[in-house]
């Protein structure tokens, strides 16, 4: 998948966490949120430029997503202590961080099972998952999921402030 494309499934995704965060009043939070998984979100392409990694290889696995988190967690730690803010659904800032490093990974392997080369999720176990839905190339998934994310973030956004019909 492309890089439109996986900023298309970051989105689809951050679609209800920013909702429930605005809902909740972290209007912060889902703007740090939004902005942490956007950013991140061609994070495990990096294999491209790192000499000696295989592509969707070991940056394309839970295991990666798993010590992004845990940078995320360590550094949220050295944070807490000067600088402490209510963190939503009771979780501690650790918590929080872990999480959103780990999500933010996990949104791009979202974005690579869709096509044939699949993702190796349980790397260094040798098994690539694939849905076959599309080729990584394809100009209608990448603008596709691309208008589909921006149009989900832009309705979370506007049924958080303006309030859900109900
Ligand atoms: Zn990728």
């Amino acid at each position: 998948m492309y890089k439109r494309g996986h900023l298309g499934v970051a989105m689809l995704t951050l679609a209800p966490i920013t909702f429930w965060l605005l809902v909740g009043g972290y209007p912060a939070f889902a703007v740090l949120v939004a902005g942490t998984v956007l950013y991140l979100a061609m994070l495990p392409d990096m294999d491209h430029r790192v000499p000696g990694i295989s592509h969707r290889g070991p940056t394309h696995s839970l295991l990666f997503a798993g010590v992004v988190g845990a940078v995320f967690a360590g550094a949220a730690s050295l944070v807490e202590p000067v600088f402490s803010i209510a963190v939503p659904a009771g979780l501690s800032m650790v918590a929080f961080g872990f999480l959103l490093g780990f999500g933010s990974v996990v949104a791009h392997l979202l974005g690579d099972v869709i096509t044939p080369a699949g993702v190796n999720f349980l790397w260094p176990y040798p098994k690539e998952w694939s849905l076959y839905l599309t080729n990584a190339d394809s100009t209608l998934w990448n603008w596709g999921l691309f208008a589909l994310g921006v149009c989900a973030m832009a309705g979370a956004v506007a049924l958080a402030v303006r309030g859900v019909p109900v």
